[in-house]
């Protein structure tokens, strides 16, 4: 079948009044932005609550609609025929046309929903109905009609042109990315991070993201991966400003004066501080990491209690309660799980004691830390006021 055109839908839910332009706005523009990326010349127009991309030029139906899969706020796609209106006889013919060409030797059931915006047009939905059902039944001998549990609903719309489309494909769920305010995810180049930026942009969350580099302990190449997941997770969170943040002279300085078993979750509180810093600065309301209960020692509950306590904002930490193979399993369905097994060193692994608490005392760690300052503060300032910004787009 030669489609021209997609019919986006969207879920409805939650979205009334002003919020409803907000969302369709920023649903438009993220449509326009995927279907950019591969031939078609689409061109995108929203019409009394439906989203439609017309092309203009020859493209390829999977690939169009795995560029509309990274559309977060799409609840399905649906590909669809137009023709300009029609008087009702030649609207039987159309039908019964389009019906033979979308399911080639079908056998099964099928029912017609008609639906007309112009309430002018000759015949009514119901008389549609029953019409072009009778003329797909005279037309294709192994099909017949099941008017509660059809295989196939054939839809016909009635509107400035006449719609036909008979499938659907799911879309992903979620929230246009930009309506749901921004967030600065900190972004490792490990598998967790990605993962957890992704789902929060799937929730309309707009992302900023934070790499905390180390030369010369860690190499251009690792940076070099980071900036490669971020332009992975751009498809479905649209452009992302990474901040890379040089964090080696904070680092060395909390290893060489701070007690070893306590490095890492000092430099990971280190690491939230500026993270926020950098959000504030950057118009961000919360941060958001790819911690999991449990997964490494400094992911304890009281690890993670101890590095909560030094922001403000609200941490995002949609993994967890995750396992880490389905972690994995949503890594290799968003193209990023083989990115990030790519085995460049992290600052993390660097800098870690052989026996790092598990159980840390906030005011034990306070305390260390007290020993700290002033001097780590100028080097805080030093390391948020020389990032460097790179905007990550594919
Ligand atoms: P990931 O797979 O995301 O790297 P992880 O299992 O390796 O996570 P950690 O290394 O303990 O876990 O990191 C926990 C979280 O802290 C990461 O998910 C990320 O949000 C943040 N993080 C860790 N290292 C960095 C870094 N170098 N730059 C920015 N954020 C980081
Ligand atoms: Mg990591």
């Amino acid at each position: 079948m030669d489609y021209q055109a997609f019919l986006i839908k969207y879920a409805e839910i939650g979205i009334k009044g002003k919020n409803r332009y907000i969302f369709e706005d920023k649903l438009v523009s993220r449509i326009n932005a995927a279907l950019k990326r591969i031939p078609g010349d689409f061109a995108i127009s929203k019409n009394s609550g439906r989203i439609y991309a017309v092309a203009s030029e020859p493209f390829d139906r999977a690939e169009a609609e795995a560029e509309l899969q990274t559309v977060f706020g799409i609840s399905a796609i649906c590909p669809v025929v137009r023709k300009d209106l029609m008087p009702p006889e030649e609207l039987l013919a159309a039908a019964v046309d389009y019906f033979g060409k979308a399911h080639p030797g079908f056998a099964g059931s099928f029912k017609v929903v008609a639906t007309r915006a112009d309430k002018s047009y000759p015949w009514d939905s119901q008389t549609i109905n029953y019409k072009v059902g009778e003329a797909v039944l005279a037309a294709y001998p192994d099909v017949h009609v099941d008017v509660h549990t059809p295989d196939i609903v054939f839809r016909i719309e009635i509107r400035e042109k006449v719609n036909f489309y008979s499938e659907t494909v799911p879309g992903p769920g979620g929230m246009p990315v930009g309506s749901s305010g921004k967030a600065m995810l900190l972004l490792s180049g490990g598998i967790d991070s990605p993962v957890a930026g992704w789902m929060l942009a799937k929730r309309g969350v707009t992302l900023e993201a934070v790499y905390f580099h180390a030369p010369p302990y860690t190499s251009e190449r690792a940076k070099q991966k980071v900036v490669e997941l971020a332009e992975l997770v751009s498809r479905y969170a649209g452009p992302i400003r990474l901040h890379v943040v040089n964090f080696t002279d904070v680092q060395l300085y909390i290893y060489e004066n701070a007690p070893h078993d306590e490095l890492t979750i000092i430099m990971r509180r280190y690491m939230m501080r500026i993270a926020e810093m950098l959000a504030a600065e950057n118009g961000a309301s919360a941060l958001i990491t790819g911690e999991s209960l449990g997964q490494v020692a400094s992911q304890t509950l009281q690890s993670l209690v101890c590095t909560n306590e030094v922001c403000k904002m609200p941490v995002f930490r949609p993994l967890i309660a995750f396992d880490k193979q389905d972690i994995i399993n949503i890594a290799e369905k968003i193209g990023t799980f083989e990115t990030s097994i790519l085995p460049y060193e992290d600052c993390c692994t660097i800098f870690v004691a052989k026996h790092p608490v598990t159980k840390p005392n906030a005011g034990i760690i306070r305390r260390s830390e007290s020993n700290l300052v002033p001097a780590i503060d100028e080097l805080v300032k030093k390391a948020v006021e020389t990032e460097e910004c790179i905007v990550c787009v594919r």
